[in-house]
């Protein structure tokens, strides 16, 4: 649906993309994610007709999009500030663009409808102005407009980011339950790592202006291509270490990690540690289990606790290790198994661990 082929963006001088080739099939959620100011939406303009490309090509639905106005693509942009029409119903905010089209009006109603449906609304919303909305309800307006004239593409630039966390999660439940019954291509600007790895088929991670990584959420999440990626996606160790070829596996050596046989396989080293790049050992702190006295691991930690954060279903124990701090997450218990002071002893599978480049 998408196709974008070396594409770099000129602000004046300011090169706010390099060289970004990327594909989005029909039907696919890809999330694009990265730290502020790395050229997300600029990506997302780009991709909308709102900003010229400096060089490069970009294929939408197979054509050629270089000469082709925002308003005529086969895509919609939903912005993080919602503009909805403050005089017009809901019914009429959400048929805007059918009746922009002149569409019969059978065939506006049927489509309000349906999507008032799919985004959960309650039909007596329709004669409703927008201020008699809450914030969570506008937003789904807005996507359900977006989405009425069915486009194949619809961009998202961070369109959950100012609702509260409860109203993220209603709204994120159903993003995906549109995206499920529409067919259309989504292409969604987050920098909420958890609506990432949740929502999108694949994740796009961006540093700078240039694609760092792009995969599948769990492909980002275990395999990150080096330590940045691992260090952005999520909560994560990485603890420096020498990583050397030995036969078909690797050997690792870390001051912080007590292996009797420090031996990992091939698929456990990104490529760029393979090649002789200096390594990082990424533990997940989900990963790590406190061990019984007597216990035994293919790894272990020796530490004291720092700190612990109760968070209902888990608990987060920051542990102080040969000068360096571990954080684990284990399963919230309503018995603290330790407390700060603690000396306690970490539990790891050597099939667990994986080196990035650092
Ligand atoms: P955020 O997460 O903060 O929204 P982003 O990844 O979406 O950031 P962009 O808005 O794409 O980042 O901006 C990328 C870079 O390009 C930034 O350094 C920004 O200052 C610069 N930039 C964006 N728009 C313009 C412009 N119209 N003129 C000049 N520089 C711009």
């Amino acid at each position: 649906m998408i196709k974008a082929t070396g594409i770099d963006k000129y602000y004046g001088t300011y090169r706010a993309l390099t060289d970004i080739s990327l594909e989005v099939a029909n039907g696919e959620f890809l999330a694009l994610v990265g730290p502020s100011g790395c050229g997300k939406t600029t990506l997302l303009k780009i991709l909308a007709g709102f900003e010229d490309l400096s060089a490069g090509s970009l294929v939408i639905d197979g054509e050629d999009m270089t000469e082709i106005p925002a308003s005529a693509r086969p895509t919609r942009m939903v912005f993080q500030k919602l503009a909805l029409f403050p005089h017009k119903t809901v019914a009429q905010n959400i048929g805007f663009p059918l009746h922009l089209a002149k569409r019969p009006k059978p065939e506006i109603d049927a489509a309000v409808r349906r999507m008032l449906e799919l985004m959960h609304l309650k039909e007596s919303y329709l004669n409703r102005y927008p201020h008699e909305l809450s914030g969570g309800e506008q937003q789904r307006v807005a996507l359900a407009r977006s989405m009425v004239s069915q486009p194949p593409v619809l961009l998202l630039d961070e369109p959950m980011s100012a609702l509260d966390a409860k109203l993220k999660k209603s709204l994120q439940a159903e993003l995906k339950h549109l995206h499920r019954h529409v067919g259309t291509s989504f292409v969604h600007v987050t920098h909420d790592l958890e609506e990432a790895m949740m929502l999108a088929d694949r994740i796009c991670v961006m540093r700078a202006g240039k694609i760092v990584q792009l995969g599948e959420p769990s492909e980002i999440y275990y395999r990150p291509a080096n330590a940045f990626v691992a260090g952005f996606i999520g909560d994560t160790n990485l603890l420096p270490a020498k990583v050397t070829r030995e036969g078909d596996a690797f050997r690792f050596a870390c001051d912080v990690l007590d292996c009797a046989n420090p031996i990992i396989a091939a698929d456990q080293v990104a490529p760029g540690v393979a090649a002789g790049a200096d390594a990082a050992l990424m533990i997940r702190p989900e990963m790590l289990r406190l061990l019984a006295q007597g216990e035994s691991a293919d790894c272990t930690i020796s530490g004291t606790v720092n700190e612990f954060f109760i968070r209902g279903a888990s608990i987060q124990y920051r542990i102080a290790a040969a000068e360096t701090e571990i954080v684990m997450d284990i399963p919230g218990t309503s018995t603290l198994p330790a407390k700060q002071g603690d000396p306690v002893k970490l539990g790891l599978a050597l099939g667990d661990l994986f080196a990035v480049e650092a």
